[in-house]
């Protein structure tokens, strides 16, 4: 894909400040919806008429009249896909499927922590619908292909056991990871969060394995806070980076 096509939008929802990433391909519109876990009527009527508050960060169109400019009337939304399962990140995937009935793609070691999300939303106050039940599965190394996008996926467990990032490979420009909660500015997710399966260690080896050899100039999406690259967490990350204290003692 060239990047004059790659339109990234990021809407940061919920109680909780989750990057909800909407990735469309400017040739065609075909659209993928990364981990709708909050407020999806903001970012429904966002695709579908350009109006409320809109996305957080955008690189693309922000009107149908800028977006018939690429001979695309309306967007096509393909599948929709997590990076895992915790409620922030998919606990709205109900309201999602009931606009746009299409795959949902889970890795199937955060299907238990999916089952709870009703649940685990509920101890911090939160109402969601029955949870979903995701239809396809994302394994390591997968190349995913959703309409007219393609996709390689990356299992990288410790946040979570299923936890993968998703990488989308651009041929003249940088390549867009869309890390979950694998990866943050300068931090990573959390190892001790209930039914999660979480291990640093486990973590440590998945960024260290997967996300390290990818080129530095990498956008990294992380599910909260603001955008990185692999590079400068590469250097910097004061958990995982190759200066850190636990890099140091594993090499
Ligand atoms: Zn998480
Ligand atoms: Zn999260």
């Amino acid at each position: 894909m060239n990047s004059e096509n790659v339109w990234v939008e990021s809407f940061v929802v919920g109680a909780l400040a989750m990057r909800c990433s909407i990735v469309t391909d400017l040739t065609t519109g075909d659209t993928i919806i990364i981990d709708g876990g909050a407020e999806t009527d903001r970012i429904i009527s966002w695709i579908e008429n350009f109006s409320g508050p809109g996305p957080d960060w955008s690189n693309g169109p922000t009107s149908h009249e800028e977006l018939a400019l690429h001979n695309i009337a309306a967007r096509n939304i393909v599948a929709l896909v997590n990076t895992h399962a915790h409620f922030d990140h998919s606990g709205e995937i109900p309201y999602l499927l009931e606009k746009y009935p299409v795959s949902w793609y889970l890795h199937k070691d955060d299907f238990y922590l999916q089952s709870l999300v009703q649940a685990s939303a509920m101890r911090w106050g939160f109402e969601l619908p029955e949870p979903a039940v995701a239809d396809k599965l994302l394994t390591d190394g997968l190349e995913l292909t959703l309409g007219s996008l393609q996709f390689k996926i990356m299992h990288t467990p410790g946040h979570t056991l299923g936890g993968c990032c998703i990488l989308l490979e651009v041929e003249d420009g940088p390549d867009q990871l869309f890390a979950g909660d694998t990866l943050f500015a300068g931090s990573v997710g959390r190892t001790d969060l209930p039914n999660s399966g979480g291990d640093f260690d486990v973590l440590f080896n998945s960024v260290v394995t997967k996300l390290w050899p990818l080129d530095a100039d990498t956008v990294v999406y992380p599910g909260h806070g603001p955008m990185t690259t692999i590079g400068v967490e590469r250097t910097t990350n004061p958990f995982v980076g190759i200066n850190s204290v636990a890099f140091r003692s594993a090499n």
